[in-house]
């Protein structure tokens, strides 16, 4: 690849912004545990070795100082009386609630002997190693997963069909080399005078809610900036967001059929030759095979499909392909339906057709900030162990861009032992239930299963309660020293206050295990050195960063043009023919269906399950500002907020059933229900049922089988494992079926 952009440093950030006899203020970043995908300037105010305030850091160009509520309310959780404080190693039975403390070193030593004596017996890829959505984590794990010998690695935010980011970058690894980001002035810094922004005239905003999500290194408030100034959005939601309503074009889909509409507006594009056909014809293949798949789709056909009307298809088309630049920010929602990855394929198309592909405003394809890594170690190092990778088979595409095994195949694994079977389990940052998998029983029997499994988090959780060996109390963010890594920033998270009794970040307590059960892999004798070794890169030490907190690596645009893109200076995109492929070589060689496509999942339920017993498309997990997952809801300021999980009903469906706001529904499927309070309104469409995700109820009893009544108002109990879609990416998340009744 070309070498690394000038590294700018900011002179404007110090870490101590204020240093006194009685107070300090630490400038930090907002970012795991708890977890968010955000990444949010702090600043945090110290008192008598305690956190007293926080504020938004204005020097910080991510956020500006501004905050969300969830990270406002963080010194609540952070002197919580359920903190996690000391390692629990349990003394009943499993589900008993009946443990005992023990020192940090104690549980160490536990967990390495039953890792060490499982890998003699039955060799090291019986033990799995899986996290939550909980960044800095991703950071570490993999190198104690793939040091022991272990190639099963997973990431559980969710973990059907990998439904979360997973297909979205393998897809587009596929196509065009890596994963296209919307540039909405993220690289842009005052300090840096040679360049300047060019804001996006549209941005289509597909299946997300940033304002409210702030995913992946993405703040949503930059959105409402650019509103500000004059740019327009098109929102792609079947909800009534804040952002719907000031779009220019809100395309209300129906949930799931979002391949429909992107076929839809590719039609228009070209039949109406909206096209840019300098950029396709200089760096595409594949052209005339969308052209033929858009073809299929004209504006009617998406309208009766989608339930958009073909006139606002037509025109929200018109205005992304005359918009010059507009880029496209893409959500969870296009993983969470089986048909994932002919959606994605649809959607690449539309950005690059239309040359928003490494523009100014548009689509950037950037790399890790100053080659320091995001995911850590990688599985391409440990070849030697690959070939063992759960679901590697039978789902190769898992493998292009990705770090993490498959976990349907690994639940058929636990359940057949075939072809070796799962003894052991080290789940940090992850409840697993209620928010990571359908079939929740299922899950929790066959984890019941594991000889030895351990947890790592900052509150108990029903996972833990129920499945936990050992316990190891994890570390907040103020209490840590570690990096944030992402595409626009590098930065220190800085240790404000020592860490509540036993408990650690989650890199030191990976270190704490790795040093015993991988040594040659952790020659560091504490969290910093390794941190140093991340760093090395970029040329500096945590010592150096801490002191300079973020650097902005310089974007650069037509990287394909200079031949930043491909090994030694090659022009072109990282793709076997140095093209953007809309007709993927990649995909076909896997035997996927390798150019844009579309077909109705949902209907195919209602065939199987008859659309008279279910008549309702359920969605689900859309966010909430005052929960991230399955966090939060033992933190009362935002509990107060939103007391109670909530099903979404229309108006005119609520009628039919008698419904009223606050009356308690039973939602239910074929395979399983849940309750939740009725919220009746017109926020999504007539004939979709929306559930709250991720729900338990902290302050009920823990033991099983109550397990802090997660069983109650699990939404993931509707519905059936093996549903994965192609490629093993995918599920119907937010396009199932459903009934409700009082
Ligand atoms: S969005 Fe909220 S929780 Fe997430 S990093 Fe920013 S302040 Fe923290």
């Amino acid at each position: 690849m070309g070498s690394q952009p000038t590294i700018f440093l900011n002179p404007i950030f110090k870490r101590k912004v204020v240093n006194s006899r009685d107070k300090e203020i630490i400038r930090s970043i907002c970012w795991s545990p708890p977890g968010c995908h955000g990444g949010c300037g702090v600043l945090l105010h110290v008192k008598d070795s305690r956190l007293v305030k926080i504020e938004g850091d204005k020097a910080n160009h991510f956020n500006r100082g501004r905050l969300c509520v969830r990270g406002r309310n963080i010194i609540e959780a952070m002197y919580h009386p359920a903190r996690l404080q000391q390692p629990l190693i349990r003394s009943g039975e499993r589900g008993e609630n009946r443990w005992r403390e023990a020192s940090l070193p104690e549980a160490a030593d536990l967990i390495a002997g039953k890792f060490l004596d499982i890998k003699k017996r039955f060799g090291a890829e019986s033990v799995i190693f899986c996290k939550g959505t909980a960044f800095d984590i991703g950071a570490y794990l993999p190198r104690l997963c793939y040091g022991f010998g272990s190639p099963n690695y997973f990431g559980f935010g969710p973990g059907n069909g990998n439904a979360c980011y997973r297909p979205r970058v393998a897809v587009s690894t596929a196509v065009m080399g890596r994963l296209p980001i919307p540039d909405l002035g993220q690289f842009d810094t005052s300090q840096n005078e040679d360049y300047h922004f060019t804001p996006p005239k549209c941005i289509l905003i597909w299946g997300a809610n940033p304002v409210k999500s702030n995913p992946d290194g993405l703040f949503g408030g930059w959105i409402t900036d650019l509103m500000k100034s004059g740019g327009e959005i098109i929102v792609v939601d079947p909800q009534k967001t804040e952002l719907a309503v000031k779009a220019k074009h809100w395309l209300r889909l129906t949930p799931g059929t979002d391949g429909a509409l992107a076929l839809g507006m590719l039609n228009v594009i070209f039949e109406e030759e909206l096209y840019d056909k300098k950029f396709c014809g200089e760096w595409v293949t594949g052209l005339e095979d969308v052209k033929a798949a858009a073809a299929e789709y004209p504006p009617e056909k998406a309208a009766s499909i989608t339930g958009v009307t073909k006139n606002d298809i037509v025109k929200a088309a018109r205005f992304f392909a005359e918009s010059n630049p507009a880029n496209m920010v893409w959500g969870v929602s296009v993983d969470m339906n089986p048909g994932c990855i002919g959606t994605i394929l649809s959607l690449l198309s539309l950005m690059t057709v239309t040359g928003n592909i490494e523009n100014p405003g548009g689509m950037v394809l950037p790399s890790d900030p100053f080659g320091v890594k995001r995911r850590g170690d990688s599985i391409s190092d440990f070849p030697e162990i690959k070939l063992k990778r759960i679901g590697a088979e039978e789902y190769p595409l898992i493998e292009t861009g990705n770090p993490y095994a498959q976990p349907d195949v690994l639940l058929d694994q636990m359940e057949s032992g075939e072809p070796y079977p799962i003894k052991a389990a080290w789940i940090q940052g992850t409840s697993i239930i209620p928010s990571s998998f359908a079939d929740p029983e299922r899950v929790i029997k066959l984890f019941k299963s594991l000889d030895f499994i351990v947890f790592a988090d900052i509150f108990m959780n029903p996972g833990a309660m129920a499945l936990a060996d050992v316990i190891l109390p994890a570390a907040m963010y103020p209490e840590k020293d570690s990096l944030y890594v992402h595409f626009s920033q590098l930065g220190a998270i800085n240790k404000a206050v020592e860490p509540l009794g036993e408990c650690r970040s989650d890199g030191e307590i990976i270190l704490e295990i790795g040093r015993r059960i991988a040594p040659d892999y952790f020659p560091w004798n504490n969290i910093h050195e390794w941190l140093d070794y991340r760093l090395k890169p970029a040329g500096m030490t945590f010592a150096e960063l801490k002191e300079k907190h973020t650097l902005k690596p310089r974007i650069e645009y037509a990287k394909h043009a200079s031949g930043r893109l491909r090994p030694h200076c090659m022009h072109g995109f990282d793709t076997p023919s140095g093209k953007i492929e809309l007709n993927s070589s990649v995909l076909r060689k896997m035997n996927l269906k390798p150019v844009p496509h579309y077909r109705d999942y949902t209907c195919g339920y209602w065939d199987e399950y008859g659309k008279d017993d279910y008549p309702f498309i359920l969605t689900s997990g859309s966010r909430s500002v005052y929960y991230f997952g399955s966090q939060q809801r033992n933190i009362a300021f935002l509990r107060n907020k939103r007391r109670f999980p909530i099903v979404h009903i229309n108006t005119a469906d609520a009628q039919v059933k008698g419904v009223n706001t606050g009356d308690w529904l039973n939602i239910y499927s074929p395979f399983g229900n849940c309750k939740m309070k009725a919220e009746v309104s017109e926020k999504f469409p007539k004939g979709v049922i929306h559930c709250d995700s991720g729900w338990w109820f902290p302050e009920r009893k823990g033991e099983e089988p109550e397990l802090f009544g997660v069983r109650e108002s699990n939404v993931n109990a509707l519905l059936p494992s093996g549903l994965q879609g192609p490629g093993g990416l995918g599920y119907p998340f937010r396009c199932f079926i459903c009934n409700v009744e009082k």
